[in-house]
């Protein structure tokens, strides 16, 4: 959907709570305190108030969903969503502020809900015979406190001066070969900065994929236990190839720089607490970027 198509199917905040009845019960609203289907849309208070005749309660049609406590114009919510799928690297809180108008604040927030409601993905059905898997490192935000080597109260890590604010969480990352469909977790990073052990990227690659898989990695040691886990491993020496015949990670990683681009251009930096949900945005977008229906998708997925 280009932005003249967004534009004509919501002209106004009524042509999105229509486009959402339908939806959502299609077609055919029912009071979500009784379930009586006796119920008329109170135009005159606010277009997302509808009034049951039953039991007399009023509710929003929203109830429920990422625009449920929102005051913001609903035209200007559907704007943000097309913006924010239609970025390949998402959009800011101070992009999104100046492009519809509203605080930043507002912004910031709306970015937020839309990206959980872009979480969750289902893939169980996705990954089937041939995946990538790969691990890459995102810088997070330089920790309140580190100014510098002489800041007081932190005297204690001297020995750990390379180390600081340069803390990076890694992430796991599986991708199908086949569909291209893409799974990514945020892992716990190791005391003492160590590397990832094969028993953490086998539990996530174990979300997505059954025993049996053929998986391509590079020639991180860690991944040495796939092959006593019952999948086919196929590695590359990225010290000396970047690919052995079919073998490579090279999707994956076309993934990776999709997401640094994000967080490093766009994002600049992110905290580790809210990592896995910019992860999530990125997977969602990557998933769905030749998926013509992205949109509708997103707006099921906005109801909790
Ligand atoms: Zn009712």
């Amino acid at each position: 959907m280009n932005f003249l198509q967004l534009q004509k199917k919501f002209p106004n905040e009524k042509s999105v709570v229509d486009y959402f009845v339908n939806m959502r019960y299609q077609g055919v609203p029912a009071c979500l305190h009784c379930g009586s289907i006796a119920v008329y849309h109170r135009e005159d208070k606010s277009h997302k108030v509808f009034q049951c005749m039953d039991c007399n309660n009023s509710f929003s049609i929203f109830k429920g969903t990422i625009f449920e406590n929102s005051s913001t114009d609903l035209t200007k919510w559907m704007y943000a969503i097309h913006l924010f799928l239609n970025g390949k690297k998402g959009i800011s809180g101070l992009q999104l502020m100046r492009e519809i108008g509203v605080t930043y604040k507002t912004a910031w927030r709306m970015l937020k809900q839309i990206r959980l409601a872009m979480g969750d993905e289902d893939m169980k059905t996705y990954f089937e015979t041939i995946v990538e898997i790969d691990e890459t490192y995102v810088g997070g935000k330089p920790r309140k406190g580190n100014k510098g080597r002489n800041d007081n109260g932190d005297n204690t890590d001297s020995k750990n001066k390379r180390g600081r604010g340069t803390k990076k969480t890694p992430v796991v990352g599986v991708i199908d070969r086949d569909n291209k469909k893409v799974h990514a977790k945020v892992a716990l990073p190791n005391k003492d900065g160590k590397k990832l052990t094969g028993k953490q990227l086998l539990s996530i690659l174990n979300e997505v994929t059954k025993a049996g898989a053929t998986v391509m990695t590079d020639e991180f040691r860690s991944y040495n236990i796939l092959s006593s886990n019952g999948f086919i491993h196929l590695k590359v020496d990225h010290t000396k190839e970047f690919a052995v015949g079919a073998t490579h990670t090279n999707n994956i990683e076309s993934f990776w720089a999709t997401l640094k681009r994000g967080v490093y251009g766009i994002y600049h930096s992110i905290s580790v607490k809210y990592l896995q949900q910019y992860v999530n945005e990125f997977c969602f977008r990557y998933n769905n970027r030749k998926n013509g229906e992205m949109f509708d998708l997103l707006m099921v997925k906005t109801i909790r």
